[in-house]
């Protein structure tokens, strides 16, 4: 590593969960690349499962898949929202992984009749995870490192020893160490307290962490006698404790508070790196679009989840960036299927009173199915624009064969295995697997648009790669029969013949994918599916037809 100039900075969480670790990452991210450099970003999860892909939403909030098919972190998508960073299966570490590799290591006798210990041989892994994102490309100026957990955590331990060890091995100018921390406000006395960030502090020194930066979240501006006073207790300049103040408004504000409170600026000058170049004007046009907007749009969406903000953090976000292009306000309806499922005999619309456009996102399982598929057809019959992903195209092609189509009690084989109309079905390769982690179809697989197709006009190209996480597939020997009632396949996998897309010709807007294009929308590059759902929706409240 010594003759690669490639810069480490490592970022832990104090106190508690919840501080945004994952944001304020990425927020560096970003302005380090405002600065003219080339950055990556790693996140290390403490936790023993191998990825988050066989952890249910209610413990984890989504799951996000990378390019190369690697099932991570939701903060991974923070990190590709923000920056240019190119992240893979590498940028994704977990204990699982490395005692996984260890342990292999181990049966094939590699380590040669020596007793196997966390120290060395589990940091040693940990810091070869590291620096093979290095090696795999020497250009990087930097590599962001974010370790789950809270500091003081049984299982984070490895990570910070290992985490000691690098800026041992490289020193200081290389190396710089970040505590993201709580300064609390007691409400009553209205007092900001630094008691819990000594004690946080005090933990990492225990074991020979010594943090550079203080990243310490709080209500308002810490003062300048609070930061004299955290300075004090915990060993670090005062310019380094920088205040991450609660940004209520959007997420997509807080790099510019913490460019403001000088936080690339004191990360610069620890490297001995010249600062003077801040430059990411496309961010700013972003966020003045969301300050400005000059209309409204209501999008409802219809899942299991919604009670949970995380479960669907990826679509929640590219519906405000489509939104964003379009100028408008978004704001989402968030519906739970199961509710609809109990009245999906009946009328259903009180469900969608006022919405613009309706989504039914990817998922798994029977729960509030029916009142999935029920939206779908409220969709359809209502020319309301309707996304479908991955199960939302399940969804809609149920509900096209069971009520354009004529197939009695057309289903999905993940939910009813004796279907006699089995019109989405597992692809070949999947009925045959037991094992659930990291064996669905993942990742980028090209999609190419049909001649004459209205997803052929919104991407504006003739093929596209696009993220999937799935299982089941439309099945192809109803294609025709569906093609005959008006569904449009305007998507295809050139290599397997796998539908991707189908829209329906005589409806305003209706979509559906098998991919997740919600993925791969940025803030400064709004997906075009979504910018153009938004657009549909807002043209559809206006009467506007395409
Ligand atoms: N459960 C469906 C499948 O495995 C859909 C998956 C998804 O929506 N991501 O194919």
């Amino acid at each position: 590593m010594n003759s690669i100039k490639t810069r480490f900075i490592f970022i832990t969480g104090g106190v508690c969960s919840s501080l945004g670790k994952g944001i304020s990452t990425a927020s560096l991210g970003l302005l380090l690349e405002g600065h003219g450099y080339k950055i990556s970003i790693i996140k290390m999860d403490p936790y023993i499962n191998i990825d988050p892909g066989t952890m249910s939403p209610f413990q984890h909030g989504e799951v996000y898949v990378t390019e190369d098919g690697a099932e991570t972190d939701l903060d991974l998508g923070y990190y590709e929202r923000f920056t240019n960073a190119k992240l893979t299966r590498k940028n994704s570490v977990s204990t699982g992984q490395i005692y996984n590799t260890v342990i292999q290591r181990e049966r094939k006798g590699e380590y040669l009749g020596r007793t196997v210990q966390v120290i060395p041989h589990i940091t040693d892994e940990i810091k070869k995870r590291i620096y093979d994102v290095v090696k795999a490309d020497t250009s990087l100026d930097f590599v962001l490192i974010e370790i789950g957990g809270t500091v003081g955590d049984i299982e984070s331990f490895p990570f910070l020893e290992a985490m000691r060890q690098v800026r041992q091995e490289l020193g200081a100018k290389r190396v710089m160490n970040v505590h993201l921390t709580l300064v609390p406000t007691i409400t009553v006395a209205g007092e900001q307290k630094t008691k819990p960030t000594q004690h946080s502090v005090k933990e990492l020194m225990q074991i020979g962490v010594i943090p550079d930066i203080l990243l310490c979240r709080t209500a308002s501006e810490l003062s300048e006698d609070m930061r004299n006073k955290i300075s004090l207790f915990c060993n670090v300049s005062n310019r380094n404790v920088i205040s991450a103040v609660d940004i209520k408004s959007s997420i997509y504000e807080i790099p510019d508070m913490l460019h403001n409170n000088e936080y690339d600026t004191v990360v610069l000058d620890h490297f001995g790196l010249d600062s003077s170049r801040a430059h990411i004007p496309e961010w700013g046009s972003f966020t003045k679009s969301l300050k400005e907007p000059s209309k409204k749009v209501n999008i409802a969406v219809v899942g299991k989840y919604i009670s949970l903000q995380d479960a669907y953090r990826s679509l929640y976000e590219a519906l405000l960036h489509g939104a964003a292009g379009n100028n408008a306000e978004l704001n989402i309806i968030r519906v739970d299927s199961e509710l609809i499922e109990k009245k999906c005999d009946g009328d259903i619309s009180s469900f969608f009173e006022g919405i613009d456009g309706l989504l039914v996102p990817g998922g798994f399982g029977d729960r509030g199915i029916e009142g999935k598929i029920a939206a779908a057809g409220y969709a359809r019959k209502n020319n309301t624009p309707y996304f479908g992903i991955c199960l939302g195209l399940h969804c809609a092609v149920i509900e096209f064969g069971r009520n354009v189509c004529g197939l009695k009690d057309a289903h999905t084989r993940e939910i009813d295995q004796n279907t006699p109309h089995p019109v989405i079905s597992y692809l070949a390769d999947q009925e045959i697997i037991t094992d659930k982690g990291g064996t669905m179809r993942l990742g980028a697989y090209e999609c190419v648009f049909k001649e004459g197709s209205k997803i052929k006009k919104i991407y504006g190209m003739d093929s596209y790669m696009e993220r999937h996480r799935h299982r089941l597939e439309f099945t192809l020997k109803y294609k025709e029969l569906y093609e005959k009632h008006g569904m449009v396949f305007g998507g295809v996998n050139p290599q397997s013949n796998l539908v991707e897309t189908i829209e329906l010709s005589d409806h305003p807007w209706y979509i559906a994918t098998q991919f997740h294009p919600e993925f791969k929308s940025k803030p400064v590059k709004p997906h075009p599916l979504f910018k153009d759902f938004i657009r549909a929706s807002i043209d559809s409240r206006a009467g506007i037809k395409d």
